[in-house]
């Protein structure tokens, strides 16, 4: 059940679904909009068990229809309890979703493979992107699964690893001199020119309704309930504003009780425009990033302004973390759980702390803090941070004596 009409989210003028992404009368970001009514009267839990083990099994409430051509089979990943982490915070019912598993390590994967199914269904041949990493990855491999042409466009002086791991796939990457904002603008440029499928710029509308589904998993996997607090990410917004969104939709078609999801925002200290707009009360403005989480360092956010309307509407907040505490974060939950992520979801847990130190979250409640990317992409980050191994001659002399130093 493919939507047939976007809304525009600032005056509400309606236009039939089409590869569009801003109203034509007021230059709002447009978004799919759903036939609850229709909806409500199907067997939405039942459909959705029956489904496959990924994003698609909520099919009836995205987009686009499923298409095998562009599946990798994102999410539906662990959501696992974190005591251990939770007893340092002093969190007695955390959770984490691990969005570090899915099929380019990021939750990326949800959005792009709706995004995806869009532009073939409106006849593109080539995917683009304009990403700082994660989206390039995601790109290039759902054009290589569905052979499509990928042109992916990064900054300069983007993490090696994902570098790597756009390349392996095959897309042309474009190494722009300036920062994600410039490469985004000039991807719009090339847009006009070029008939091409830019994931987060005119299929967004498509795109950006993944990071709903990053909800709806978090809902199934409690047993059809909502949490009380959640932590997200913040680069652009778009992911707080859809997990936002998804809860509010489960309510409204009755697949979880009404609920108050405390819907909390996490940025970097080095780009936190949506964080700084948030507590002194005023409009979002643009920032020079400058911080080792790369995946967030956006500083015109696209849905900054929703992103605070959500924090507000649901009575979370949106706080920044420095880069200290990001790489100290990401070694806390590698070792209280066993969680490897990249830094991005270092500023989650960063914030997570800052939040349950601040009393921000139920220490009772049900907590889950999304993370969101894999460590071995930001690897660079951790440069002299961990413990080097300890080296030794092939003896048991020399174990032996190794051991005894460095266990005392
Ligand atoms: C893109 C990204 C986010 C959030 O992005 P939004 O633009 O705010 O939706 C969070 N974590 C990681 C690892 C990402 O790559
Ligand atoms: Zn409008």
């Amino acid at each position: 059940m493919a939507v047939k009409v976007l809304r525009c989210r600032e005056c509400g003028a309606e236009v039939p679904a089409g590869p569009v992404y801003v109203c034509e009368r007021c230059f709002g970001p447009l978004e799919a909009v759903y036939d609850l009514d229709a909806l409500r009267r199907l067997p939405l839990r039942e459909r959705i068990a029956a489904g496959p083990r990924s994003i698609w099994r909520y099919v009836d409430l995205l987009p686009v229809d499923y298409d095998p051509a562009v599946d990798l089979s994102p999410g539906m990943t662990p959501l696992v309890a974190a005591p251990r982490l939770g007893e340092a915070l002093g969190l007695r019912r955390l959770y984490l979703k691990n969005d570090s598993t899915n099929p380019t390590w990021s939750f990326k994967d949800r959005a792009v493979e709706i995004g995806t199914a869009a532009a073939r269904r409106f006849g593109y041949r080539v995917l683009a992107c304009a990403s700082t990493g994660n989206l390039a990855n995601s790109v290039a491999a759902h054009a290589a699964r569905a052979g499509m042409r990928a042109v992916v466009f990064v900054p300069a002086g983007i993490e090696q690893g994902k570098i790597v791991q756009s390349a392996i796939y095959g897309p042309t990457v474009i190494e722009v001199e300036g920062g994600y904002d410039e490469v985004n603008r000039l991807c719009t440029e090339i847009g006009e020119e070029h008939h091409w499928a830019f994931l987060n710029v005119n299929m967004r509308p498509y795109y950006s309704e993944g990071g709903k589904t990053l909800a709806y998993e978090v809902a199934e996997q409690l047993g059809w309930r909502a949490p009380d607090d959640v932590v997200v990410p913040v680069a652009s917004g778009n992911l707080m504003v859809k997990i936002h969104k998804g809860f509010g939709e489960l309510a409204e078609l009755g697949l979880i009780e009404r609920t108050a999801t405390r819907v909390h925002g996490a940025q970097a200290a080095g780009c936190a425009p949506v964080a700084e707009a948030f507590s002194n009360g005023g409009e979002v403005r643009p920032v020079r990033p400058n911080t080792i989480a790369h995946s967030l360092a956006i500083g015109t956010p696209a849905d900054g302004r929703y992103a605070i309307a959500a924090a507000r509407a649901s009575g979370g907040r949106v706080a920044a973390v420095s880069d200290d505490e990001i790489v100290d974060a990401i070694g806390l939950l590698a070792r209280t759980e066993g969680i490897f992520t990249e830094t991005a979801g270092g500023v989650t847990v960063a914030t997570l702390r800052a939040l349950a130190a601040a009393g921000a979250l139920d220490p009772d409640g049900v907590t889950v803090a999304y993370i969101t990317g894999m460590g071995l992409k930001t690897a660079n980050a951790l440069a002299g941070m961990v413990a080097k191994p300890v080296r030794i001659r092939p003896s048991l002399r020399a174990f032996e004596a190794a051991v005894l130093t460095t266990t005392a």
